[in-house]
Order: structure tokens, then C-alpha cells, then sequence
């Protein structure tokens, strides 16, 4: 706390881990010896930089640019980069420090990163992104590499961001090189990386309620909020699985349809229109909109999954959820559970799974695309979509075994953060103090 004084999301994120880690400092005092605890909470390398860039009305404007390098014991540097006004230094940290469990969990070789800019896509033209994206990667490009740092999308960086700087890195380097992931699949982009996180979720619920509660999801009734690309796809994952979907939401509210959403209809309205969920109710018979998103957890369900933001579940929206008796929540979206309301779920026996290992799909088909361009050979649809399965299923079994091992039985949370920190601590171990 000395050292971070003005990085609270830092703090929060370490303190929470640090917490669920402590069975493990207890019973391993040779990681304690070896300062893997003092050393995982520091990032091997912070860069920040300055990107300045020339507006379509001829003014010079200058953002600042980062790139935490967390940790690379498991593997090279492995997180996305994120566009948003908020983006600082505490913000790129508590990513990074995070990703670098997540990233472990999926059982795949790859280390922890985070960046991003303070840079607002919001309103920029086509150009005015472009050359954005090419100032950022003209100080980026000599930090990374295949080998050794592949940064992704996150908010703000979608295919156009990610073909920009894949573009100017290309032509600086002069080597096509799978530095990047989420590129578009005439480049080296993955089949079935746009369905990764949404398909992975549902995944991981499967396993999940068989294996805690002995139930099949075919025909329980779920509630997803959001109708970006981890909602759709999980909307879609839950119909393939015989789930009926009767709610979903963006930012100012929600739809209702007792018959089970129609998908088409969505994905016309928010991947083609990219307009509101309030058009769904204008176009399908019975079904309701109503003003505001928080309200989309009184609705009765047996699967709950927050897929939109942060923060977006609290504690009302769990007690309304608990009173008609929801059975598991998983997360697909990034922290959408406030800490009250997780452990409000956790102690009425509602399953519980953190986004860390439920939402790691699409980070897992990011290194499956790292191992195509390796191969310079690509997958189909099917053989990406069964490979993340089992990294799925492997997720769920290391969180829940890790629980068990530790004295938690049926936490998740605190197993998925034990079972990504061990893999982390032991590679740290093995590999020396050398930095
Ligand atoms: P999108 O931008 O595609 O979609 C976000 C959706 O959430 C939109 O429908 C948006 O509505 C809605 N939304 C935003 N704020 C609220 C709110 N307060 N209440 C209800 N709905 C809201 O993002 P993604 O689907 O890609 O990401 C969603 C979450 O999942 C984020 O937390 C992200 O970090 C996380 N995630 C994404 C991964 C991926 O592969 N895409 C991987 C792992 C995690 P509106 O259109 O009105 O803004």
C-alpha cells in the first residue's frame, strides 16, 4: 500500500487474492522462502509512453500509452489492450495482475499482460483511429513479439484496431509474425475466437452443475444481461444446449420474452443495426422492455449470467435472484458480481463461478490462435470449439479441486485464484530469483 498509494483497483485486486491465497502460505512455507508473494504482486516491467497523433482537422493531440509485462513465468506475455478514457496506471495493473491467473487456469503457456491508452474511440473517424492505432504500435512494436509479448483486443480494440496495428507492426519489423491475436481470418485470425468467451461459459456451467449439483442445463431457464458478443454467444451456446433464454439487456434496459428469445432477432438489431435492445420488444410479439438494466435479476431463473460490465450484479439484484431460487451464476463479463453480492450467493448454496476461469474462452482461443500461426496451419470451426471444451471442463476441475485441496470446498473463487497461483508460484520457484 506504500508503494501503490494511488492505485486502488491494484490494491482491491491484490488484497482479494492475497486473501483466498492464504491456506496455501500456510501450508507452503518454501514459497513464502522463496518470495514468490512479494514477487508476483510487483509487474516484471511497466512501460508507459507517449502517443501523439494528428486529428482530421490538422491538431496534434497526445494520449499516453501503456503495457504491464506481469508475468512471465508460464509463458510469453499474454493480455489485450484496452481504449477508454478511464484507462490509467492502476487500472493496466489490476488487468495484468488478474490476466496472469486467468491465463494459468486455462492450462495453456502463457504469461500475464495488460495495456491500453486513455485514448476515446467514441466518435473518432476510420482514419483518426488508424493513425492512433500506428503511433501507439511505432513505440510498442520493439516491447513485443511473438516469443515474447502477443498482445489482444479488449474495450475499444476490436478486428479494425487489431488489423491497424497489426499492419504498422508488419511493416516496422518487416517479418508476418502472429504478434497479435484477434486478427481477422484472411490474416491468421482463429475460427470460433468471435464465440470463444460465450461458448466457454456455458461450458463451464455445464460441467459445473453436473458435477456440484448432479443436473443437466437442458431445460433450465436463464437470464444473460448484455447483448454484446459474450451475451450472444452465450445466448446461443444455451439454446444449442436445450436452456430456454427468456432475458437480456444493454446498458439503458431490458427485454422479457416468457416463449425464449429469438436470437436472429438480436443479432439483426445489435451485429447488423447496432441498434438498442428496446427494438427486440417493437418487433416480437409478447415480449417486454422495460427502462433500466439493474431490474433484469428480479426476473425468476435458474441460471443467471452477468455478461455485460462491471459491477452490474450488487446486492439487491442477488437477493431478488436467491428469493426465486436461482441455482448458479456465472460470470462472463469482467468483476459483473460486487463482493457482497458474491458471497450473498455463496452463502444461500448458489454455485458460484468467478469470471477468472468462467469467461477465459476467449483467452484460450487467443493461444490456440498463437498455436496456428506457430504452426502457420489453421483449425476448423469444430476442432477450435472442441479443444475449448476440454479447456473449459479443465478449468472448472482445477478451480473445484483446488477448493477441495484447501479446506474450501465448493468456493470457486477462492479455487480458481489457488489453482492459477499455483502453476504461477511453482514456475517462479523453479525458474530462480533472477529478477
Ligand atoms: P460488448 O461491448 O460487445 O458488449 C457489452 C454489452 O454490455 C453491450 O450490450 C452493452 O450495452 C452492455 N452494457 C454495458 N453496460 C451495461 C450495464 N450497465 N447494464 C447492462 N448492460 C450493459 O463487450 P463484450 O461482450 O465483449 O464484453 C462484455 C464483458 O465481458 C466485459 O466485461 C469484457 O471485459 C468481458 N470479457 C469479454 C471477452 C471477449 O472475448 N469479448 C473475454 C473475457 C471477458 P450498450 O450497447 O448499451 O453499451
Amino acid at each position: 500500500e506504500k508503494r501503490d498509494p494511488n492505485e486502488p483497483e491494484f490494491l482491491q485486486a491484490v488484497g482479494e487474492v492475497l486473501q483466498s491465497l492464504a491456506p496455501v502460505a500456510d501450508r507452503r512455507p518454501d514459497l513464502i522462502d522463496w518470495g514468490v508473494f512479494e514477487r508476483i504482486v510487483e509487474p516484471e516491467r511497466m512501460i508507459t509512453f507517449r502517443v501523439s497523433w494528428v486529428d482530421d482537422q490538422g491538431k496534434v493531440q497526445v494520449n499516453r500509452g501503456y503495457r504491464v509485462q506481469y508475468n512471465s513465468a508460464i509463458g510469453p506475455y499474454k493480455g489485450g489492450l484496452r481504449l477508454h478514457p478511464s484507462v490509467n496506471a492502476s487500472i493496466i495493473k489490476f488487468l495484468g495482475f488478474e490476466q496472469t491467473f486467468k491465463n494459468s487456469l486455462t492450462g495453456l503457456p502463457m504469461g500475464g499482460a495488460k495495456g491500453g491508452s486513455d485514448f476515446d474511440p467514441k466518435g473518432k473517424s476510420d482514419m483518426e483511429i488508424m493513425r492512433f492505432c500506428q503511433s501507439f504500435m511505432t513505440e510498442l512494436y520493439r516491447h513485443i513479439g511473438e516469443d515474447t509479448d502477443v498482445p489482444a483486443g479488449d474495450i475499444g480494440v476490436g478486428a479494425r484496431e487489431i488489423g491497424y496495428l497489426f499492419g504498422q507492426y508488419k511493416r516496422i519489423r518487416n517479418t508476418f509474425t502472429g504478434v497479435l491475436t484477434g486478427k481477422g481470418l484472411t490474416y491468421g485470425g482463429s475460427l470460433a475466437r468471435t464465440e470463444a468467451t460465450g461458448y466457454g461459459l456455458l461450458y463451464f456451467l455445464r460441467e459445473m452443475l453436473q458435477k456440484m449439483k448432479h443436473e443437466p442445463v437442458a431445460g433450465k431457464t436463464a437470464v444473460i444481461s448484455g447483448s454484446g458478443n459474450v451475451a450472444i454467444y452465450a445466448c446461443e451456446k444455451s439454446q444449442q444446449l436445450g436452456m430456454k433464454v427468456v432475458a437480456m439487456s444493454d446498458s439503458a434496459g431490458y427485454v422479457y420474452d416468457e416463449k425464449g428469445i429469438d436470437l436472429a432477432v438480436v443479432k439483426q438489431i445489435k451485429e447488423v443495426e447496432r441498434g438498442r435492445i428496446k427494438a427486440y420488444a417493437e418487433r416480437v410479439p409478447g415480449a417486454v422492455y422495460t427502462e433500466g438494466c439493474k431490474g433484469i435479476w428480479t426476473i425468476p431463473c435458474d441460471v443467471a449470467l452477468p455478461c455485460a460490465t462491471q459491477n452490474e450484479l450488487d446486492l439487491a439484484g442477488a437477493e431478488a435472484l436467491v428469493a426465486h431460487g436461482v441455482m448458479a451464476v456465472c460470470e462472463g463479463a469482467n468483476m459483473p458480481t460486487t463482493p457482497d453480492a458474491a458471497e450473498f450467493f455463496q452463502k444461500n448454496g448458489v454455485l458460484f463461478a468467478p469470471g477468472k476461469a468462467s469467461n477465459a474462452g476467449g483467452v484460450s482461443v487467443s493461444g490456440l490462435e498463437m498455436s496456428q500461426n506457430s504452426m502457420r496451419y489453421s483449425w476448423t470451426f469444430e476442432e477450435v470449439d472442441r479443444k475449448l471444451e476440454e479447456i473449459m471442463k479443465g478449468i472448472f476441475h482445477a478451480a473445484y479441486t483446488a477448493a477441495e485441496e484447501y479446506g474450501c470446498s465448493g468456493d470457486l473463487i477462492a479455487g480458481a485464484n489457488i489453482a492459477g497461483f499455483l502453476k504461477v508460484a511453482e514456475s517462479m520457484k523453479a525458474q530462480g530469483i533472477a529478477y
